[in-house]
């Protein structure tokens, strides 16, 4: 589809009066259609509680326009919102939403082109899509997609019953499942960093990288949400999913043309050559930690354990670390080191790529000035890459310093990168999938991680809480890369570390 596409269609959000359409999906949708990317659209937002459509395009407004400023294009936007009270677990409710789709359709001209997008709790996910094929909202002469939040199941075997669920509705093309960091500017660079870089595609392999390091930290806590966090932990909120993600865009082949097809089956062949870890070797490979008290910016801040909805004996990972290895003729040998966790030192994503040592030491290790060439992919909250090397330190004698080349996204372009959701939402609409997860992309990634959980699950951590709020998480985590020789490049004050 071309890049400049205005796509028409009809978006039905369900779960309209809930926290990541207010904050997500509105003003997104806002964006785009400031930007003038947007077709012919209506929106109908769903949700239980009992709305006019006045009160629903009340709330768009706010939240897309917080400080309250009159304008004539945010009046045209949300006169296009439409409200529908309906519980979803009720049958009855779907045939009068399917009439109201249809009336906007015509006044519209929607040409019956429908963009489903479940922003609710994954439990209605089965329903809502079986509904919509039984009421036929599914029927209308246009296409029909199915835009499904994470988290999709809570191991293999709910996965593959939701999938079955929605398979039913839908076919897998017609399936867009979010992953919002493939909807991240700089997650998407990494494969344009490493195929359009003839400097960087020989040497993205196991004779010249020493190891990977990808780290997603977050300064947060649990906050709300105990109660989900208490059945997902760090494992399934963040490692099946974002972190499996960016190690798959890493370590992929290049593929053979930018088709959505092409990459995804290039991604799913990182899968399916990651070493499963299993049994006694699970704890020799992965870090689980919790949090404790702590200080985070001079505030005293709770344990995990002394959360709301978190039970105080809770042995539930707010921290995960691992050694991933990907056996293909490309990677053997090179590990992937991944660290996720709340309460950490720093919020930031980044990802380290280190490159093997020169064969001899020319220039005065012992002084401690050369250290491994690295390249950093800066995820977020900064934008951008680094590329250190070592050249000559300035003055009579051979000594080397490192030396590093930066690009800031932002300072480039001088405007902010459209947010995750502004792409994925526009994606969608325009009908490429590729920064959506395939379900193989997603079976085999459970399949890794069901077998971190059932250890984790059945053998109680005695040491919890492990890692002070504040800190990297716990000495473990440094452990697990010391015994192979590396340790963690830090994701701030890299510049002022030696080797
Ligand atoms: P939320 O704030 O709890 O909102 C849930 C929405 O569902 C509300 O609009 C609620 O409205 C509606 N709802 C609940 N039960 C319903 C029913 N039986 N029938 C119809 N509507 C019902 O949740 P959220 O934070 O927006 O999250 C939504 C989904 O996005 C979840 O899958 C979550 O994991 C995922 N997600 C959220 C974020 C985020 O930043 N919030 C980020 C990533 C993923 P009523 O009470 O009026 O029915």
């Amino acid at each position: 589809m071309a890049q400049n596409e205005k796509p028409t269609a009809l978006i039905m959000i369900f779960g309209a009066t809930g926290d990541l359409a207010k904050r997500k999906l509105f003003p997104s949708l806002y964006r785009l259609f400031e930007k003038d990317r947007l077709g012919d659209f209506a929106v109908i937002g769903v949700a239980r509680r009992s709305l006019t459509n006045d009160e629903f395009q009340t709330s768009v407004n706010q939240s897309v326009n917080p400080e309250g400023v009159e304008n004539d294009k945010l009046k045209e936007f949300v006169s296009k919102f439409y409200y529908h009270s309906h519980d979803v677990t009720d049958s009855d409710s779907y045939a009068s939403l399917n009439t109201v789709a249809h009336e906007l359709d015509n006044q519209y001209n929607l040409s019956g082109n429908r963009i489903f997008y479940l922003a609710m709790a994954p439990e209605f996910f089965g329903t809502i899509a079986e509904h919509l094929k039984t009421d036929g909202l599914t029927d209308a002469h246009g296409f029909k997609r199915l835009v499904i939040e994470k988290p999709f199941g809570h191991d293999l075997e709910s996965a593959k019953k939701l999938n079955n669920q929605i398979r039913t509705a839908f076919t897998e093309d017609e399936i867009y499942r979010i992953d919002h960091y493939l909807g991240k500017e700089m997650v998407q660079n990494i494969e344009v960093i490493r195929f359009a870089n003839s400097i960087f595609e020989p040497l993205w392999n196991n004779r010249f990288i020493s190891n990977i390091q990808v780290t997603s930290s977050e300064t947060l806590g649990v906050e709300e949400r105990g109660r989900y966090y208490e059945k997902s932990g760090a494992l399934r909120d963040m490692v099946q999913n974002h972190m499996l993600q960016m190690v798959s865009l890493l370590a992929m082949e290049p593929p053979i043309s930018l088709t959505t097809d092409e990459i995804r089956s290039e991604k799913v062949r990182v899968f399916r050559a990651l070493r499963p870890i299993k049994g006694n070797e699970v704890n020799e490979y992965f870090v689980r930690g919790q949090y404790g008290k702590g200080l985070l910016e001079e505030k005293k801040v709770p344990a995990y354990n002394e959360e709301d909805m978190v039970d105080p004996e809770s042995n539930t990972e707010t921290f995960v670390a691992g050694k991933l290895m990907i056996d293909n003729f490309r990677w053997a040998g090179v590990p992937f080191y991944i660290r996720t966790g709340k309460r950490m030192e720093a919020k930031t994503t980044k990802i380290v790529v280190e490159f093997k040592d020169m064969p001899m030491d020319l220039y005065n290790r012992q002084e401690g000035s050369v250290r491994p060439n690295l390249l950093v992919i800066h995820i977020q909250p900064e934008e951008g890459i680094t590329l250190y090397l070592n050249a000559k330190k300035a003055g009579q004698f051979m000594n080397s310093t490192p030396v590093k080349l930066s690009y800031a996204n932002k300072g480039i372009d001088g405007l902010n990168t459209p947010e995750a959701y502004e792409k994925l939402l526009y994606d969608c609409l325009r009908g490429d999938a590729t920064n959506f997860t395939h379900w193989d992309e997603v079976a085999l990634s459970w399949s890794f991680v069901d077998n971190i959980s059932a250890v984790w699950e059945k053998e109680k951590e005695q040491n919890f809480p492990n890692y002070e709020a504040g800190s990297m998480g716990p000495k473990a985590a440094d452990a697990l890369l010391d015994k192979d020789g590396h340790f963690w490049w830090p994701v701030t004050n890299l510049d002022v570390e030696k080797c």
